[in-house]
């Protein structure tokens, strides 16, 4: 696997186009502005905890913030204001998303990949990992299974190979919004892939991808060159920057970021993943990142990178990293995922996160298998809890599992929901397509004891659904739910 073959050579040669980022960039340079990062943080050492109540009531308002509001929150050392700052992450998650949390189920299509990321499992160096790429009859079990635990979101992830292209990635998507069973299928297919260019981004929109997905792993240039060999495809820096923007180009509505934090200072992150939020902003008329994800650096086999304590990220730094994620752009989804230890998790949903996976498996063919795979996986998993057991755990705490789809399925996408998420008003759509969601999983997949519990809170939450007209229809539709009919939907 370590040496590349002359297909794979002349592959890699023809995927970058520089011509495609340049427009973008503002006198050749890109938007990770490393001197205005650190001066940032230089200068809102010590926040006065006035101006920091200041810049929560601004979040608050759901309005995204300035790098000099973020750097002054990330500065701030009051255990007190931290409370606050924790209570407002929630409030404004909620003021925004309600009480729900999006679930969705990763599914590892090909772990072939030509990069040689020093810390990822899939590296082209690894010989530890057997490799695989599901066959067409492979993914239909796969997207079998899930479906039959009640799934209806995908993230469909990617090495980056020939072997995987665009093409491929497109037929992977067209084919899992195929495969039905009595209990549902697919709604929406997520996709985590590496950088295409926009003629390879028109074709994953032609197939109706639901969220296009890259992280930058890090935003700090010689970091991100250390990590990322010269040579390889990854090893261009710019061409990932701009991939979100290609891809809006492309016409992809909803793109979402995440760092890879343990690489470099989780605080330089933050701020970068701010400048390019704005920079989406700046380019696409408003439209930022549909999401963000929050990933830390897991252990891997045969992958020692990982040992650099100087960057490595506690938990409670964590937390205080997420929440100021969630007040810097209060309108974004947040996503964490199951490479996060249940305790870990639990503690941090109530802080603003808005999707979650649960009884994942990130091997090739890990679900039909039905078994946690070592050496087919990218790293390993820590919350290794079905998904019944945390939509339980969830309904216990007052939270509706949603698997709703319907804002992309009704075009309630890009510049549109962002629009309603701003103005706080996508929930009027959202809960109650939650409620109809969680009782389609309570009906047909959920145990016994999950049932009667969530239950229970549906009838809490259509209490609380704020206009009559809009219960009477959720009431309705509820009993239609029990009746058998499924896929209801504002
Ligand atoms: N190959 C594509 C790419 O690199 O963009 C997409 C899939 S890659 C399998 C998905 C993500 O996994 C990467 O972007 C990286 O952030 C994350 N990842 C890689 N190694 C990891 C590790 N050891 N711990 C946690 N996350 C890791
Ligand atoms: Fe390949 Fe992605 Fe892993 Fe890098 S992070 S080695 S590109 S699978």
């Amino acid at each position: 696997m370590s040496e590349l073959s002359v297909n794979e050579k002349s592959w890699i040669d023809r995927q970058i186009r520089h011509e495609e980022n340049e427009r973008y960039m503002v006198d050749g340079r890109d938007f990770v502005d490393e001197g205005l990062i650190w001066t940032e943080l230089e200068k809102q050492r010590d926040p006065d905890p006035a101006r920091v109540r200041d810049i929560i009531a601004k979040s608050l308002s759901l309005k995204r913030l300035e790098p000099s509001e973020t750097a002054a929150l990330l500065n701030c050392t009051d255990e007190d204001l931290w409370q606050e700052m924790h209570g407002a992450g929630l409030k404004v998650k909620q003021s925004v998303y309600g009480r729900r949390i999006v679930f969705f189920a990763p599914l590892y299509v090909s772990n072939y990949c030509v990069n040689n990321c020093q810390y990822c499992g899939f590296r082209r160096e690894n010989r530890s990992v057997v490799r695989g790429c599901l066959s067409d009859d492979d993914l239909k079990e796969e997207i079998l299974a899930l479906i039959r635990l009640g799934h209806k979101r995908l993230v469909m992830v990617y090495g980056e190979h020939p072997s995987t292209d665009a093409d491929f990635i497109a037929h992977t998507i067209r084919l899992a919004y195929t495969v039905k069973d009595a209990g549902g299928e697919i709604r929406r297919a997520n996709v985590n892939a590496a950088p295409l260019c926009v003629g390879d981004y028109r074709k994953l929109k032609e197939v109706g991808i639901g969220t296009y997905q890259v992280f930058q792993e890090t935003y700090h240039h010689e970091t991100y060159a250390r990590a990322h060999p010269a040579g390889t495809l990854k090893g261009d820096m710019q061409w990932r920057l701009y991939a979100l923007h290609r891809a809006q180009e492309a016409g992809i509505d909803d793109v979402a970021m995440g760092t890879l934090f343990g690489l470099f200072d989780c605080r330089f992150e933050v701020m970068a993943m701010l400048l390019h939020t704005m920079d989406l902003e700046r380019c696409f008329g408003g439209v930022g990142p549909h999401t963000i994800s929050v990933p830390r650096l897991e252990p891997a086999v045969n992958t020692p990178f990982l040992d650099n304590p100087k960057f490595s990220v506690p938990d409670d730094l964590f937390r205080k990293i997420v929440t100021v994620i969630r007040l810097s752009v209060p309108y974004t989804g947040l996503i964490l995922t199951a490479r996060e230890p249940a305790a870990v998790r639990r503690d941090l949903i109530p802080l603003g996160i808005t999707q979650i996976d649960a009884g994942s498996n990130i091997g090739i063919k890990g679900y039909s298998d039905g078994h946690v795979i070592g050496d087919r996986q990218q790293f390993m998993l820590s919350d290794n809890r079905t998904l019944d057991e945390v939509v339980g755990e969830l309904s216990k705490m007052g939270m509706i599992t949603s698997f709703c789809t319907a804002d992309y399925r009704c075009g309630r996408t890009g510049g549109c929901f962002m629009s309603l998420s701003k103005d706080g008003k996508i929930q009027n759509f959202c809960m109650p397509n939650a409620i109809l969601t969680f009782a389609e999983y309570l009906e047909d997949f959920a145990s016994p004891g999950v049932r009667e519990e969530g239950w229970k809170l549906v009838e809490r939450e259509i209490g609380s659904l704020g206009d009559e007209s809009t219960r009477r229809i959720v009431e309705d539709y509820l009993a239609r739910i029990r009746a058998g009919e499924r896929d209801l939907y504002l």
